[in-house]
């Protein structure tokens, strides 16, 4: 029998590479991970695709110590294989795999991954978070992976009796520059106004520690060196004063941007890039839904990201009961 040059595309696009799933999740961080849970117990096979950081930002996080039900805290890689664990205790499968493109126009959804496979899924949840910001300075790509890092978890210990500076203001500059204090012999925070955006117990801890030192009103300029860093360039915010501080280690956290360059033009988001999403985690398109730190700007917390992905599987499951006209 003959076959048209379509019929054979289309042949070939439903063979072995191909997978019809009911619920496809795509991240693997805590509202990922209990989206799975909560899915797989309204046994809907749910089919996670961990993205390129499997348990996404926690699982660089030293400890989770506000998480409830972990009174002494817990590590955050522990955490996501304690997430997996019991996700896939009830079925649901977790594949090491990233989605390259999504089209949302009709359903099943398609989404194609960079191994190549196509995923046809019923529903959709979107839990792909955000990733850290960028200073954007002469010298930071340059030596980012030598000096210049994002994660004090994973290259603290390469800054044992050094000097480093953490730039920003926040609870995570604050939390990754105490931790850094256990290998550095000194951690200035490099913040830009005169007043922290972090909460007042990572304040106090901070302030309490001997190896903690403050740099107020300043921002670095460039990150200098020759190889790896040996200097960052500063300048005063309120005088405009410039000068040189030599250090090893920068580490660099500003805030994050929400992961959903995949889905612009087919899902509504904000300035900002996160997804919106309604009380019910649905975004704009039915079948899809959004939970954690691609639909939360205010938050960002794991005990909301993993409620918000709790949501998110009830609210799929739903539309999965009420959505009589398509078949499984
Ligand atoms: P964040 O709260 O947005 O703080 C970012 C900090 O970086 C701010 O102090 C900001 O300064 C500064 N900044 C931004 N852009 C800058 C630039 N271009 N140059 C210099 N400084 C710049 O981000 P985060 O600390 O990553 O925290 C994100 C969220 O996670 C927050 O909701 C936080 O509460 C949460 N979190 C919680 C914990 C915890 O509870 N243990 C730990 C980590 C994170 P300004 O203050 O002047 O804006």
């Amino acid at each position: 029998m003959d076959f048209s040059l379509s019929e054979l595309t289309q042949a070939s696009e439903n063979g072995a590479g191909e997978e019809e799933v009911r619920v496809l999740i795509l991240g693997s961080g805590p509202a990922g991970l209990s989206a799975a849970l909560y899915a797989a117990r309204a046994n809907l096979d749910p089919v996670v695709l961990t993205g390129m950081e499997l348990g996404g930002q926690v699982s660089l996080t030293h400890i989770v110590e506000n998480y409830p039900g972990f009174p002494e805290g817990v590590g955050g890689m522990e955490m996501v294989e304690l997430f997996q664990k019991q996700a896939e205790r009830f079925g649901a499968r977790i594949e090491i795999d990233t989605a390259a493109q999504v089209d949302l126009s009709q359903r099943p959804f398609r989404v194609k991954t960079y191994s190549e496979k196509i995923y046809l899924a019923e529903t959709l949840i979107i839990t792909t978070g955000a990733s850290a910001l960028h200073l954007n300075v002469p010298g930071e790509n340059e030596f980012t992976g030598r000096g210049v890092s994002y994660c004090a978890t994973c290259d603290g210990w390469f800054f044992k009796e050094r000097d480093v500076i953490v730039i920003g203001g926040g609870d995570s500059a604050l939390e990754e520059g105490i931790f850094l204090t256990r290998y550095a012999d000194s951690v200035t925070i490099v913040h830009r106004r005169d007043e922290l955006r972090a909460g007042p117990i990572l304040e106090e801890r901070a302030r309490s520690n001997p190896k903690v030192n403050f740099m107020w009103n300043t921002v670095v300029t460039e990150i200098a060196g020759n190889g790896s860093v040996e200097a960052v360039q500063l300048k005063d915010t309120l005088t405009g004063e410039e000068r040189k501080e030599a250090t090893e280690g920068v580490f660099i956290f500003i805030g994050h941007r929400p992961n959903s360059d995949l889905f612009k033009g087919q899902l509504e988001m904000d300035d900002q890039g996160y997804l919106v999403v309604d009380k019910l985690m649905r975004t704009s398109v039915p079948g899809v839904f959004a939970a954690g730190e691609i639909a939360d700007p205010h938050f960002r917390q794991v005990v909301t990201s993993a409620g918000m992905g709790a949501a998110a599987a009830m609210s799929a499951g739903h539309f999965l009961d009420e959505d009589v006209g398509f078949s499984a």
